[in-house]
């Protein structure tokens, strides 16, 4: 197996070894690199003590990310790479978090600790491939499988359920069946972990390209982790999972795609208990609002003024992988029509067309003159912001006025 490491990173090798330190890259990269893929960051795991780790290092710029776990980052021609001290966690007595972490100068047993057999791999150019757990093996073969007992290690930290969901939904591999029975019995234990921790790990599951296959095989992990009985028990359940995987790999969208059918509200709730963002929140929200409205039921001018630019842009792509979903034959149709509306939007808003309140031609004040008050002068503006994007009035001073006080007139009877 050859694996090539960027040049920072060898450095970091040669430096810790030179000191007499056995040191690897090591886990994601290592995996990345033997399935193909480009790795997205580089961890190195070593014998040296974090103390130790500071003087090899003295003179770069140095992160304390976690010097108690035996990590820190170092800045070597300007790649940000974590090197860890190797360790074996001690119990787990929360089900969260190893009570003690005991530093080690074996990697072997590094490599024991870690979750999944393709996550287990170590590579120095000094020493070779270290794979104890045949890590390789399962990258060729295309199987998510536990390092040890999967009951065990799903019992020491239960996130590690939904990460054997997320590395299965990102990399198109099953679970093998030992480690997916032991996730399906121990889903439970998710509620000891963090709202947090669990959102991370299900946008990264989103995200993966066989999220909707993923999803399908394990209703009641999902269950587990945040609370969509009524999603996953509806007999539109296998739409929304080929929705998903309709959908373009963006989290607000993957995310809408998951919630749509609840309807906002009901959506904005389970992302709120997840502990989301507000901004997700809203997002997300403001797509599930609207997810039961085709696009063609109303003008882009005025999807622009629901959803905004970037809303509209997700909406766009949320519509067309719901139609995808439901008609895969038609799936060319589909996105023709959506690049389509796409366009018009572009235009739209290079043309500056009138979408908000504040591109109105009025505002509040004259709202005021015309002799409305209180509450009824947004209404007003709002009443006239839809007549506007509806075309049904030009954005004319003048025009919005007349139209303002025939509608004063009309309100008073
Ligand atoms: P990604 O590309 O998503 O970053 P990764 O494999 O680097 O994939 P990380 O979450 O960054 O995943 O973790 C780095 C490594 O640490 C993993 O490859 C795995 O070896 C180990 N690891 C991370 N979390 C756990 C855990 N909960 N239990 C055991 N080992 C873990
Ligand atoms: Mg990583």
């Amino acid at each position: 197996m050859n694996i090539r490491l960027p040049r920072p990173v060898e450095e970091a090798l040669r430096r810790l070894e030179e000191r007499g330190y056995p040191s690897y890259a090591v886990g994601g990269c290592v995996r990345d690199q033997v399935l193909g893929m480009t790795p997205h960051d580089y961890d190195i795991c070593t014998a040296a003590l974090p103390a130790r780790m500071e003087e090899v290092f003295r003179g770069e710029r140095v992160i304390e990310t976690g010097v108690q776990h035996g990590t820190l980052t170092v800045l070597l021609e300007g790649m940000a790479i974590e090197i860890t001290t190797f360790r074996l966690d001690g119990d787990y007595l929360d089900g969260r978090h190893p009570a003690t972490v005991q530093f080690t100068d074996q990697v072997e047993q590094d490599l024991s600790r870690r979750d999944f057999t393709i996550n287990a791999m170590a590579y120095s150019p000094l020493r070779g491939m270290q794979d104890p757990f045949g890590g390789q093996e399962d990258c060729r073969a295309g199987v998510i499988r536990c390092v040890g007992e999967p009951e065990k290690r799903f019992h020491e930290d239960a996130l590690r359920i939904l990460r054997a969901l997320r590395f299965s939904a990102r990399l198109g591999f099953p679970i093998e069946a030992r480690t997916a029975q032991a996730a399906w019995d121990g889903r439970d234990m998710l509620a000891r972990i963090s709202r947090e921790r669990i959102a991370a790990e299900l946008t990264g599951l989103l995200i993966g390209e066989k999220a909707g296959d993923t999803l399908a095989a394990f209703p009641e992990v999902l269950c587990a982790a945040a609370p969509l009985r009524a999603l996953t028990e509806s007999p539109d359940w296998p739409l929304t999972t080929r929705r998903i995987d309709c959908a373009p790999r963006e989290p607000l969208v993957r995310w809408a795609a998951l919630l749509a059918d609840l309807g906002g509200d009901r959506a904005r709730t389970v992302l709120k208990g997840l502990k989301m963002p507000t901004k997700t929140i809203d997002a997300v929200g403001a797509l599930a609002d609207f997810s039961g409205q085709a696009l063609s039921s109303a003008p882009v001018q005025e999807w622009l003024m629901r959803l905004g630019p970037r809303g509209l842009d997700r909406f766009i792509d949320l519509q067309a992988a719901a139609q995808a979903a439901r008609q895969p034959e038609r799936r060319e149709q589909i996105l023709d029509r959506a690049r389509q509306i796409r366009t018009e939007a572009d235009r739209l808003v290079r043309e500056n067309a009138c979408c908000t309140l504040g591109q109105l031609a009025v505002n509040g004040r004259d709202m005021a003159d015309a002799g409305f008050r209180g509450k009824q002068i947004g209404e007003a503006l709002n009443a006239l912001l839809l007549q506007v994007v509806r075309g049904r009035l030009p954005n004319h001073r003048d025009a919005l006025m007349a139209a303002a006080e025939k509608m004063l007139k009309e309100s008073m009877g």
